[in-house]
């Protein structure tokens, strides 16, 4: 039986039916009308009642597609890539840059979320998807270092491209900006210039990374599995963009509800703002494309790129009410969309596939 020291016992302050402290007590407790996303004065550490049932959804959804990288295999792709005829330089070229920019992406994105967003962020429905989040971030970083141990890569240069390469630099360039401004400690949200920044960080971050820089990457590495090359990295990376497109929608809604909850952010010259880094975030992301993509390869080019990306640029700007950047945009990758939707459990590659939706029984003996 456990003992507790008498110090560790519960206050009289919280206890119920106890006189006058517990009415000051019970008028502590979180009315659903009081929470807000941010700046909100009730106690983050109640769950419920809830508000934000979408964030409460999109975390139960998140846990529904738990998967772990190791459950892929990637024998195939091992006897690919050390076959000297099995791909092309510039099918070479493509892996070696995709793990180059992926490596070391989705650790900024968790720096993003657990030394900034999360402490900003004052629902405990959205705390909850976020620290999922950003489990999911450590997944990624394992499936991508997974891929490059597999495939014997060297691991400095894979590990330092984004350092070295100026098309990777000059995302992460573009992003570090935006990190810094929430992991600053002395950074406080609470006025309209700061509250801006926070959600000019959020736009940023979901629209822009999570839902722009990740796509050229992702559609690459995903048409080579469709030409049944690498698909070991291409299932992997199916799952990552499961999950990705989940982070980027969840952040919409982020963004969205802080609009509703704070309408005075949402200036004139606040949408111009935006307007400008979404254009530097298609041109940014067209240069990698060029770069990874000095050819035609796999039936893709940078051109289809460029039109790929001001389809999705139009899409992630009306979704969280912006004006289309790009008139008539179209998708010339709309086998994408089929990826996005991935059942887990019937996977076009066939593979093996665990499921965790049900659970396993703990054994207590
Ligand atoms: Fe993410």
């Amino acid at each position: 039986m456990l003992q507790f020291e008498e110090s560790a016992l519960p206050s009289p302050r919280v206890q119920l039916n106890a006189g006058p402290v517990a009415e000051e007590a019970v008028l502590r407790r979180v009315n659903v009308a009081d929470k807000r996303v941010i700046n909100g004065s009730t106690d983050v550490n109640q769950l419920v009642p809830f508000k934000y049932r979408w964030a409460w959804d999109k975390y139960l959804s998140a846990c529904a597609n738990h998967w772990m990288p190791q459950e892929i295999q990637m024998s195939r792709d091992i006897a690919l890539w050390k076959d000297p005829n099995g791909l092309t330089e510039d099918e070479r070229l493509i892996v070696r840059r995709n793990l180059g920019f992926f490596v070391t992406a989705d650790s900024l994105a968790a720096n993003n979320i657990v030394l900034g967003t999360y402490r900003h962020i004052t629902a405990p429905e959205c705390r909850q998807y976020l620290l999922r989040q950003a489990f999911e971030e450590a997944i990624h970083t394992h499936a991508y270092q997974y891929i490059v141990e597999s495939l014997g890569l060297n691991e400095g240069e894979i590990f330092n491209a984004y350092h070295e390469v100026p098309s990777i630099r000059a995302k992460d360039e573009f992003l570090i900006p935006f990190i810094d401004v929430l992991t600053n400690p002395l950074f406080k949200t609470g006025t309209p210039e700061n509250d801006q920044k926070l959600l000019k960080s959020l736009i940023v971050f979901a629209c822009l990374m999570e839902g722009l820089f990740f796509y050229v990457g992702f559609a690459q590495i995903l048409a080579l599995g469709r030409q049944n090359k690498m698909t070991g990295a291409a299932e992997q990376y199916q799952y990552i963009l499961r999950d990705e497109s989940m982070h980027c929608n969840f952040g919409i809604d982020l963004i969205n509800q802080i609009k509703l909850e704070n309408p005075h952010l949402w200036t004139a010259e606040f949408r111009e703002e935006l307007n400008v880094l979404f254009r530097q975030g298609v041109e940014l992301e067209y240069r990698y494309a060029e770069d990874t993509m000095p050819r035609g390869v796999l039936g893709l080019n940078a051109a289809m790129f460029k039109e790929y990306l001001r389809f999705i640029a139009n899409r992630r700007a009306q979704q969280i009410g912006l004006e289309v950047l790009f008139e008539g945009a179209t998708n010339p990758f709309p086998w994408m969309s089929e990826m996005i939707d991935l059942k887990k459990e019937r996977n076009f590659f066939e593979t093996r596939v665990i499921e965790y939706q049900t659970g396993g029984a703990l054994s207590w003996d």
